[in-house]
């Protein structure tokens, strides 16, 4: 058997990368397997503006290459392989990649999420020429030009409301007839004279071959449908915890996060949980590196526990 490290952290995003500083910190042999973005969600974003200690705001990839730097400069090994599969059956664990096999006493599963879409076969055809799932990534693109918001819950009224900040209009497009939105949220989007709402209807496809030219909507009631000119089409249905690899192994709950049982120990003992993945309600890269510290405390304890 290979080296078996004291902790392998999935995923390298403000969760993971905080988790590997604490643990190199405290003498534990460190693995991070980054994953297909190496980095996190941060590395999609432009300006952070909310993270202590960036008094003037931070570009997202220049801070991730910060919290990167931070952990190797206390050991921690880092590769950039996706993990496949994983055995937490016996100990130490098997984490696998298509470039090998690595062992640990613990893992740290600090896997993210993503973004959710609609499904539609012209989303992959006109993402980044138009349709975007992030409007404080891509708003400023759509100054002076009309566009819809797809979705009705918080994200979908932030997503929108910022958007007004660039666009000349916003549609908002929700498939029921209420919004899911909380009140105070709700009541700042009818308020603002820039938006529209159209109620009872889904997206059914997006029209233009080299950019976002038209929805197409249809009504859930009437089945009538209607094309409506836009420009940008942004998607806000939600997240996707990055969590298939631990189906029927990791508690979950109905959404895919995985629920900690202790502190941020998960089911199984000697795996721990850290950042979006367990968090659908605040979504932010302090929280994340909050939790990936915790995990980082709790693996040492729990270590330490074990003799
Ligand atoms: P993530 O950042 O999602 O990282 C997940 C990591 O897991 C990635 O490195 C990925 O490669 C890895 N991974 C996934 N699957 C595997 C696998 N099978 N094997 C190995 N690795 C895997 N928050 C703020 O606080 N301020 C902001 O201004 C802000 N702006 C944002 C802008 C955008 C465009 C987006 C998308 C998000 C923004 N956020 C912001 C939210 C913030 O990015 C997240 O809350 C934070 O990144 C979550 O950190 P995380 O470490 O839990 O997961």
């Amino acid at each position: 058997m290979s080296k078996i490290y004291g902790t392998i952290i999935i995923g390298s995003g403000p969760a993971g990368y905080t988790a590997a500083i604490y643990a190199a910190r405290s003498n534990l042999s460190v693995l991070v397997l980054q994953g297909y973005q190496a980095g996190g969600q941060l590395m999609l974003t432009s300006e952070v503006e909310n993270y202590p200690g960036f008094e003037n705001g931070i570009l997202g990839p220049e801070m991730m290459e910060k919290f990167e730097k931070q952990a190797q400069r206390f050991g921690a090994e880092l590769l950039p392989e996706d993990v496949t599969a994983v055995d937490f059956s016996e100990r130490p664990f098997k984490v696998t990649t298509d470039f090998g096999e690595y062992f640990g006493q613990t893992v740290i599963i600090a896997t993210g999420a993503s973004a959710k879409w609609l499904e539609l076969p012209a989303e992959k055809r006109l993402q980044g020429r138009g349709i975007s799932a992030c409007a404080t990534c891509d708003g400023f693109f759509f100054k002076g030009k009309d566009v819809v918001v797809v979705g009705g819950g918080d994200t979908a009224m932030e997503e929108a409301s910022f958007l007004t900040r660039y666009a000349n209009t916003v549609t908002l497009i929700h498939r029921r007839d209420t919004f899911r939105a909380s009140k105070i949220m709700q009541e700042r989007v009818l308020k603002n004279p820039k938006i529209t709402c159209v109620m009872d209807s889904e997206v059914v496809d997006i029209l233009g071959e080299q950019s976002v030219e038209a929805v197409k909507l249809r009504n859930v009631k009437t089945g009538k449908e209607q094309e409506l000119a836009t420009q940008g089409v942004f998607v806000a249905i939600g997240h996707q915890p990055n969590t298939s690899l631990f189906k029927d192994i990791i508690t979950m709950d109905e959404h895919g996060y995985i629920i900690p049982v202790e502190h941020t120990m998960t089911n199984i003992p000697g795996v721990f949980v850290a950042g979006d993945v367990t968090d659908h309600r605040y979504r932010q890269a302090i929280t994340a590196a909050g939790e990936g510290c915790k995990a980082a405390i709790d693996v040492e304890r729990w270590l330490e526990a074990q003799g």
